[in-house]
């Protein structure tokens, strides 16, 4: 294999990750457009290079250095890392940082007629999952000796099959354990997508495009976490009403023409605007309230 010159970074092909992952990225400022039919799609205004595979190669690919990063869940991070650190096989990388998308939990589920008190309940029975290595630590930090049947697809209906007394897989609404008679018992691990960065990436001008994209990710989570927020207050109830707004320390406050009574505020809140909050603005005089989205922030 060929160093590249170019960043490989290693997304989901399809599935939960990978329209998100691509917009985080398109986001950053990386134009590139996915041709369904292959692999590689190369960026037009970056030396970048976006492998589409399955999110379950993502960690390896990292961590042996194939590609430079990855976004990935961090549910298959760690199950990949366990799995790696018991083969005695590279399993190092580098977690640059959260996402803000992908959430989900593994969790202990159990059909509805079974009679769950705590994990130990699953003592000595037989527990179906396509994450044998996060089961097993969990279980194994409870001291709880259990079976195991791997399963990679169709988890949920292995105790109706009879194939296991319970199951672990991955939860999001709920509804597909509802709709397989089972219910969920125990979280035993919270996961959010997170974006990775080989520990073999040696390039000084390969890491300065990783710091690039890196910064450019917190700027566009950053201000997808925060609002602009623009309303007109009276002078009297101005402290009560920048108190109320979630993470607005230091508004701008500037006069209005031709009213000295008001002020317009122009505020950057960390947090949405809730309904109860606009509601408890306008009660304290504030009008013209706008809640806006903010596309970038840096600084
Ligand atoms: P839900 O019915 O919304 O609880 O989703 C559960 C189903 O979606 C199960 O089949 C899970 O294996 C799958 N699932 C949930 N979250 C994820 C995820 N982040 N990645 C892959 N599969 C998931």
């Amino acid at each position: 294999m060929t160093e590249s010159n170019r960043l490989r970074i290693a997304i989901q092909k399809s599935g939960r990750l990978s329209t998100e992952s691509q917009q985080l990225l398109k986001s950053c400022g990386v134009k590139f457009s996915i041709n369904e039919q292959r692999l590689i799609a190369h960026a037009d205004n970056m030396p970048i290079d976006l492998l589409r595979v399955r999110d379950d190669d993502i960690p390896g690919l990292v961590m042996d250095g194939v590609v430079d990063m990855g976004i990935i869940g961090e549910n298959v991070l760690e199950e990949e890392q366990i799995e790696r650190q018991t083969l005695n096989k590279p399993a190092d990388c580098l977690k640059l940082r959260q996402l803000d998308f992908g959430s989900c939990r593994l969790s202990l589920a159990v059909p509805t007629e079974f009679s769950y008190a705590d994990a130990s309940s699953l003592e000595g029975l037989r527990i179906a999952t396509s994450y044998p290595n996060l089961l097993r630590r969990f279980m194994q930090q409870k001291g709880i000796t259990y079976r195991d049947c791997m399963l990679k697809g169709s988890v949920e209906v292995a105790p109706r099959a009879g194939l296991a007394d319970g199951i672990c897989d991955l939860v999001s609404t709920g509804a597909t354990l509802e709709a397989n008679g089972l219910y969920e018992t125990e979280v035993i691990y919270r996961s959010m997508a997170c974006i990775i960065q080989s520990t073999q990436t040696q390039s000084p001008t390969k890491q300065a495009l990783i710091d690039k994209i890196l910064s450019r990710v917190n700027g566009v989570i950053r201000a997808r976490e925060s609002k602009y927020i623009l309303l007109h207050a009276p002078t009297e109830t101005l402290d009560q009403i920048v108190a109320l707004l979630p993470g607005a320390e230091n508004p701008t406050v500037l006069p209005l023409n031709d009213d000295t009574n008001r002020v317009a505020i122009h505020a950057v809140s960390t947090e949405d605007l809730f309904w109860d909050t606009m509601e408890q603005l306008t009660a304290l005089g504030a009008s013209s309230i706008l809640v806006m989205p903010i596309e970038k922030m840096m600084g």
